[in-house]
């Protein structure tokens, strides 16, 4: 069951410490369309709607060589989520299990991961399928998916549909 803040049965907060260290850096802002936590999918499908991915400058010319690559790993900051629960419990039965054991976005440093697929690149925005995100949620890093590091041929008219 997806949460918003509450605390459920079974489940245990900590006094976690200020965040205040690893500097990040947004590189940009990931558009999908969900505006509530209640309504975004678990994780991302390939069959799921485009999502844009729009780069900030100065990162943008990083994109470069981007297109030899179908796959991506896109890496994100979930940042409504609370940081401080070490005990969870998905199904919101009493049975808690800890947080390294689940992919929740409800951790100390809430980095969101999905492998997607890259639909198209126009200009500073990638379009991709795959996501699982609210809209607005800051980008942290995009990398070609580690199964495919040698690039594939260069893509042929057509390769790549837009919708
Ligand atoms: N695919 C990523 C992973 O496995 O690391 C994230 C999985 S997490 C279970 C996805 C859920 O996080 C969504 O269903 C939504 O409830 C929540 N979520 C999405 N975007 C968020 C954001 N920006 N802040 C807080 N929670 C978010």
């Amino acid at each position: 069951m997806v949460r918003e803040s509450e605390i459920r049965a079974g489940e245990l907060a900590v006094d976690a410490p200020k965040p205040n260290h690893a500097g990040l850096v947004y590189i940009g802002r990931i558009r999908t369309p969900w505006t509530s936590r209640l309504e975004t999918p678990r994780q991302g499908r390939h069959d799921g709607p485009v999502c844009r991915l729009e780069i900030f400058e100065p990162w943008v010319p990083g994109l470069k060589d981007l297109d030899l690559y179908k796959h991506l790993e896109v890496i994100y900051w979930l940042h409504l989520s609370r940081r401080d629960l070490v005990l969870q419990s998905p199904k919101n039965d009493g049975n808690a299990r800890g947080i390294f054991s689940l992919r929740t976005p409800v951790r100390p440093n809430p980095l969101g991961t999905s492998m997607v697929k890259l639909v198209g690149i126009e200009g500073s925005t990638v379009l991709v399928r795959g996501l699982d995100c609210l809209d607005e949620t800051p980008l942290l890093d995009v990398k070609p998916d580690r199964c495919e590091f040698t690039p594939l041929a260069p893509p042929q008219p057509g390769d790549f549909q837009t919708e």
